[in-house]
């Protein structure tokens, strides 16, 4: 509990009154500062050169401290000047796809907004499934290796990638031949194709609900839903069949951008308990189980089935949709409550209440 330690001697330093949120300038970096500000926070943005203008010409950054690759926030400097701004800093997916777990546990001294001891069962696919298993919800079929494939599969790579070099099989022989195909594309190298996840594809539209798991309120809120825009998967409809046999499309999945959903209020009850469930066994695995945003990646079928392929417990770029205005916060709390917000609002009421152990790890 190394890390534990030099969280609570940071925090001992701190200026409670006075806390800034800072993250990496991407992702979903405007929706954590705009939240931020609304309630009443200074900003911080830790932000590469390139990316300056995203952040000047949306005035939600307080100071920018700029770096030339986002591993930089590991530097001592960095996290200096961090500390000395009282930061509390809001994780989010480019935490994951550039910083390891064992930099974020053991490297960055920082006060998190979250329970770091998650990051672990997130980032192993397989942690994840025993996660998402346990708490009741319905995965697709995994198969172990390429010769056990006897349907369509969409085979995955390690990490957070935004679902970069995914593609389709439907049998070992389609299998090498893709992975091959990806390789000489770039869109793989050799390492990624020996370590690739082969899980059944779900045919179903694609829905993402969020949650803010709220540790001052003891209480799972349902905060929205998106779906993704990915590329070429989406792009393929527009091009008729018979063209897509001439030259040979395979569909990729690189996410470009997310579209809001609501979803047929009867499959909402579900989608309730499913999160409930997903904090539930969080609890068990590493209390105090999730703080703040999760999601889960779900397919629904014809059925009304509902599977789940994926749990991020941190902001996803999906409660971008919801910046401003979201439907479902809306039913609980009146206008303009979305995700980074509620961060804001959870970490407020926790300095308010002097329970901020409870949610900075
Ligand atoms: P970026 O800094 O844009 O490369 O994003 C960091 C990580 O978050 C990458 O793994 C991205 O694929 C993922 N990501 C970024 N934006 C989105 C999005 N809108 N939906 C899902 N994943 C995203
Ligand atoms: P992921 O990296 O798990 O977020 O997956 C990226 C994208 O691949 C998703 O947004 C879906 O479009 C698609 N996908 C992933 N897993 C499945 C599955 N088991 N069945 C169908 N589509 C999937």
């Amino acid at each position: 509990m190394v890390r534990a330690k030099a969280i609570q001697r940071a925090l001992s330093g701190y200026d409670l009154k006075n806390l800034s949120i800072g993250t990496l300038g991407s992702h979903s970096a405007l929706n954590i500062f705009k939240g931020a500000k609304e309630e009443g926070f200074r900003t911080v943005c830790v932000c590469k050169k390139g990316d300056r203008i995203l952040y000047e010409r949306f005035p939600l950054a307080d100071e920018i401290i700029q770096v030339e690759s986002f591993t930089e926030i590991l530097d001592d400097d960095v996290q200096e000047k961090l500390r000395e701004r009282n930061t509390v800093l809001v994780p989010h997916g480019s935490f994951t796809a550039y910083l390891s777990v064992e930099q974020m546990v053991n490297s960055l001294n920082v006060p998190t907004f979250g329970n770091c001891e998650l990051l672990s069962w997130e980032a192993s696919r397989e942690k994840q499934n025993e996660w998402l298993l346990r708490a009741g919800l319905k995965l697709p079929k995994v198969f172990e290796k390429p010769e056990d494939i006897d349907r369509l599969v969409i085979a995955k790579l390690p990490g957070a990638r935004g679902g970069k070099g995914y593609f389709l099989a439907d049998s070992q022989k389609s299998f090498h031949r893709k992975a091959r195909e990806m390789v000489s594309r770039g869109l793989i190298d050799e390492r990624d194709a020996s370590q690739i996840h082969l899980q059944e594809y779900v045919l179903g539209v694609n829905a993402y609900p969020h949650y803010f798991s709220s540790i001052m309120n003891s209480e799972v809120e349902f905060f929205g839903v998106d779906k993704r825009y990915e590329t070429t998967v989406d792009a393929i409809g527009r091009i008729p069949a018979s063209e897509q046999l001439e030259i040979g499309l395979s569909s990729t999945y690189t996410v470009i951008g997310n579209i809001p959903i609501t979803l047929r209020e009867s499959i909402l009850p579900e989608m309730i308990r499913m999160g409930d469930n997903v904090m539930k066994t969080s609890r068990e695995i590493a209390p105090p189980g999730i703080v703040g945003p999760f999601c889960l990646e779900t397919a629904i079928t014809d059925n009304m089935e509902i599977y789940t392929f994926e749990i991020s417990a941190r902001i996803v770029a999906g409660t971008n949709v919801g910046i401003g205005t979201s439907p479902y916060p809306y039913l609980k709390y009146g206008e303009n409550m979305y995700m980074g917000r509620r961060i804001a609002l959870e970490i407020r009421e926790a300095v308010r209440q002097g329970r901020t152990k409870e949610i900075l790890t």
